[in-house]
């Protein structure tokens, strides 16, 4: 238990109707009733009560009128002494109060320090701490409701299930080790080589989900890819509402990469408009030209905006190259003057349509084709309901409720858990020492250990809780 007492607002600064300063610590009941005119001192208070009174300044006079939230030890969110103090919110007023409660000897907390305490004192472990982090990050709903999940223990459970099958199996394994000749009835190689290699691929399950984990975290990239002129910014106007890119009559003006969220199904889909795929000879527009390569690259989902009232030329082909093995929609913009009698054939609908569209598509993955009016009203509905009917494909099949809460950190032990355990198997099936596959098994025991916290570096927990905000 740390034996100092660490203070941090815990709302964000500016005007607010009600600001939290939040106290932890053997001193935090102490300090606060130092500062505190009410009819109960929250020195005598039991847990889980809210005191009235006053917030008091160094003369004795009143500062605010606050609420003070009393928790004791080890029923709190740190598991140490905690007191909340609501006052008025602004920018004058939580200020103060920090002020006097380091002036009583309480320490300015750092990032994430309330939550480290937690961790520390076991009230979670690493991978629930990590999701706290991302519950107050997440954007999206979809993104928070998998948070809570992982702050409620999925994955901590999960691996305690997976680590406890690794025991039994070391155990087997060390046997072997220790009294070659003189095991009861031992599993055999194959076995235990079948059991490594059944734990490998539910953990490279677990994997895949947070692969799509992370398209629910960070959202869902999609490029809007397209010859200049074919209504790339107008779609994107239309999917976010209002005129957020540069909708202009000049082929090839929309020159930089702009990027706008929108929400469908509670899934963040961050939709970048690029500039016209096409060979560029001014500076500028070659820099835009990269950028459309390399969102066309990173996006996980690919609309390939085409016009549906012009012949399909060059451009729209190299437009289309540019999507290689992504999942893509084609969507056939300005339908409605096709259908004002301006029709080159093209579109799903066109003489040749279907034709031209897969042949444009056969290097991507064609999940749908819509026909679109960007300029009227209601006209690339379509299209978000395409973007919609795709984004199960996107994030792999799984709904929302399957999909592993994950940091990049524990993405990274997770597939060395894997890597380990597939070695153990390898290592059983080709008659290896069992002193190999038992290092293999225990370097498996170890990664998964470092997701919960379990025997990780010091470094690494500092550089977790660092990226926490103030009064986490
Ligand atoms: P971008 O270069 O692909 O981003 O294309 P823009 O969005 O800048 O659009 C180019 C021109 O086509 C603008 O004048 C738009 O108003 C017009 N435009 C875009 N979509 C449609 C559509 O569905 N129908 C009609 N009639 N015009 C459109």
């Amino acid at each position: 238990m740390s034996n100092d007492t660490i203070v941090a607002p815990a709302t964000a600064p500016g005007e607010s109707a009600v600001a939290i300063t939040r106290l932890s610590g053997p001193r935090a009941l102490d300090i606060a009733s130092a500062r505190f005119a009410g009819r109960a001192s929250p020195l005598d208070s039991p847990s889980h009560r809210i005191l009235f009174g006053s917030f008091l300044s160094r003369d004795g006079s009143p500062l605010d009128t606050v609420l003070l939230s009393v928790f004791r030890a080890p029923h709190s969110y740190t598991g140490e002494d905690i007191v909340e103090i609501s006052s008025h919110g602004g920018a004058v007023i939580p200020r103060a109060i920090l002020e006097e409660l380091v002036r009583e000897g309480a320490r300015p907390a750092r990032p994430g320090e309330f939550t480290e305490r937690a961790f520390r004192n076991g009230k979670l472990d690493l991978a629930q701490a990590e999701s706290v982090a991302a519950l107050v990050r997440s954007r999206s709903e979809r993104a928070s409701r998998v948070a809570r999940g992982g702050l409620g223990g999925s994955l901590s459970r999960r691996i305690a299930a997976v680590d406890a099958e690794l025991v039994t199996l070391l155990a087997e394994v060390e046997s072997r080790i220790d009294f070659p000749a003189d095991v009861g009835e031992p599993m055999d190689g194959a076995a235990l080589a079948a059991r490594c290699g059944e734990i490998a691929s539910s953990l490279r399950e677990w994997t895949a989900r947070m692969r799509d984990g992370r398209g629910v975290r960070d959202g869902v990239r999609a490029a809007l890819i397209g010859r200049p002129n074919v209504g790339k910014s107008s779609l994107l106007n239309a999917l976010v509402g209002y005129d957020r890119a540069i909708v202009a009559e000049t082929p090839g003006t929309t020159r930089d990469t702009v990027e706008e969220s929108i929400h469908v199904d509670g899934i963040e889909v961050r939709l970048t408009d690029t500039a016209g795929a096409r060979r560029a000879n001014d500076r500028v527009e070659r820099l835009g030209v990269e950028r459309a390569r390399v969102a066309a690259e990173v996006c996980d989902l690919a609309v390939l905006v085409m016009d549906r009232s012009a012949p399909v030329g060059d451009a729209d082909r190299e437009a289309a190259a540019l999507i290689a093995g992504r999942p893509t929609i084609v969507a056939w913009n300005k339908a409605d003057l096709a259908e004002s009698g301006v029709d080159a054939g093209n579109g799903a609908n066109g003489a040749n349509g279907a034709n031209r569209a897969s042949a444009l598509a056969t290097e991507g993955t064609l999940v749908a084709e819509v026909e679109t009016v960007a300029v009227r009203a209601g006209g690339a509905e379509s299209l978000r309901a395409a973007i919609r009917d795709a984004l199960p494909i996107v994030l792999g099949g799984h709904s929302g409720d399957e999909i592993a809460p994950t940091s990049a950190r524990q993405e990274e032990l997770f597939a060395g858990a894997v890597a380990s355990m597939a070695r153990a198997e390898d290592g059983l099936r080709a008659d290896a020492s069992y002193d190999l596959v038992a290092s293999d098994l225990s370097d498996a025991r170890r990664a998964l250990g470092e997701i919960v916290g379990r025997g990780v570096d010091e470094q690494v927990v500092a550089a977790i809780f660092s990226r926490f905000c103030i009064g986490k």
